[in-house]
């Protein structure tokens, strides 16, 4: 369902990502690995078109997004990608199930039919936003505000956020970073849950066991290169090269 290919980004003159390839089928996940400043984030913010890249290619569901410096046009409807962020930024005015239909009931507004079916079209997304709670756990904490709730809660509550738009992939930076570890646990089996949904999925993480578990194919990133990729169990197990030995050792 996607395909980067020779994804290049600078920062200044700086290359922060080089010769990126990678391609994910539908339904599958994909862990990131790498340390601090190897371009996981940037490559996310590539995906999300919230950085331009220099070069290379990316291509979703069939659809060329971006091709060799140029942005094509976006598709109306469906999002190609979703963005869990690692500080969740929630909006703090709106109550949980605001959140999570905000985008929807933007994005409808822009439908030929919205004036006359109004009513149904907003129904559907709020029963929509409804169903996505149940599935991350907090029906019951629907009309509180986010500064009412845990971190963990808040993070479930952008997942949901990121599932309505219904995106082809959902990306996940760092997802459990800025959480306490007995709040990390219930974001993790959001996420897991998901992948036995078979959503797919990109998700950068330094939770290793759980990219273990999780994942279909790891990529280990290293001063913005694919410096190792293959199956959970061929990197985590069998690495190849050094660099990915020295990171993996570190966290044992
Ligand atoms: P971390 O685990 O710390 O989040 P990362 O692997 O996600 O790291 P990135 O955030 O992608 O790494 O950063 C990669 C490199 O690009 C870093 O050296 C960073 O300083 C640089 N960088 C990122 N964003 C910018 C920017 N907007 N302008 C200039 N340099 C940037």
């Amino acid at each position: 369902i996607l395909e980067v290919e020779h994804l290049e980004k600078r920062f200044g003159g700086t290359p922060v990502l080089q010769d990126v390839s990678f391609s994910l089928e539908q339904g599958q996940t994909l862990a990131i690995l790498g340390s601090s400043g190897s371009g996981k984030t940037t490559l996310l913010r590539c995906l999300n078109a919230l950085e331009q890249p220099d070069a290379g290619c990316i291509r979703v569901a069939g659809e060329t997004l971006f091709d060799g410096g140029v942005r094509t046009a976006q598709r109306s409807g469906r999002l190609p990608f979703g963005l869990v962020f690692q500080a969740f930024h929630l909006f703090p005015q709106y109550t949980v199930r605001e959140n999570v239909t905000l985008a929807g009931r933007l994005q409808a507004k822009r439908r030929p039919d919205y004036r006359a079916n109004r009513r149904a079209i907003l129904q559907r997304i709020d029963d929509e936003a409804v169903r996505l709670l149940g599935q991350v756990g907090l029906l019951a904490q629907q009309d509180r505000y986010p500064g009412q709730l845990s971190g963990g809660q808040q993070q479930r509550v952008a997942i949901a956020r990121a599932l309505a738009l219904q995106p082809d992939v959902l990306c996940f930076d760092e997802p459990t970073s800025a959480l306490d570890p007995e709040l990390t646990g219930e974001v993790l089996r959001v996420i897991r849950s998901l992948a036995e949904r078979r959503m797919t999925m990109i998700v950068v993480t330094h939770e290793l066991q759980f990219a273990h578990d999780v994942s279909d194919q790891v990529i280990f990133l290293e001063r913005g290169v694919v410096a190792e990729s293959g199956t959970p169990d061929e990197l985590f197990l069998h690495p190849k090269n050094d660099r990915t030995r020295q990171f993996l050792a570190a966290y044992v």
